[in-house]
């Protein structure tokens, strides 16, 4: 999509720091980092939110799923722990509406969901 902004950076159109990708998923450290490690992991092709997933993702999603211990192992914070947000929607805040995972570590991290 030419206006999703994580499309743009799929495309590298828009730079990013880069911590993972392969031919169907990309990873790359948040803006705004809410953790000493933040990073998001995302499907290449466009799927706006939650909501839109479908049983003909379920590749794609099992692949997005499996590499986040990956990720988590090359940042540094598999073994010291971390957590994984995804946000669906207004009430969950999501601002981007491209499906991403939020991998989230380096602290203890606060246990309040909401
Ligand atoms: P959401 O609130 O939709 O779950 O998360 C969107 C995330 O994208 C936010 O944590 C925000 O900081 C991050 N973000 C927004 N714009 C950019 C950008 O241009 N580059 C990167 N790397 N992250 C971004
Ligand atoms: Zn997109």
């Amino acid at each position: 999509m030419d206006n999703c902004l994580f499309c743009r950076i799929v495309k590298k159109e828009i730079p990013s720091s880069i911590v993972y990708e392969d031919d169907l998923i990309l990873g790359f450290k948040d803006i705004q980092p809410q953790a000493p490690v933040h990073v998001l992991l995302i499907p290449k092709v466009h799927i706006s939110s939650m909501n839109e997933i479908k049983e003909e993702h379920g590749k794609i999603i099992a692949h997005l799923t499996s590499v986040i211990p990956q990720v988590a192992e090359k940042m540094g914070i598999k073994d010291s722990g971390y957590r994984v947000v995804l946000n669906c929607g207004k009430d969950a805040g999501q601002t981007v509406f491209h499906l991403h995972y939020h991998i989230l570590g380096g602290k203890t991290l606060e246990t309040q969901f909401g």
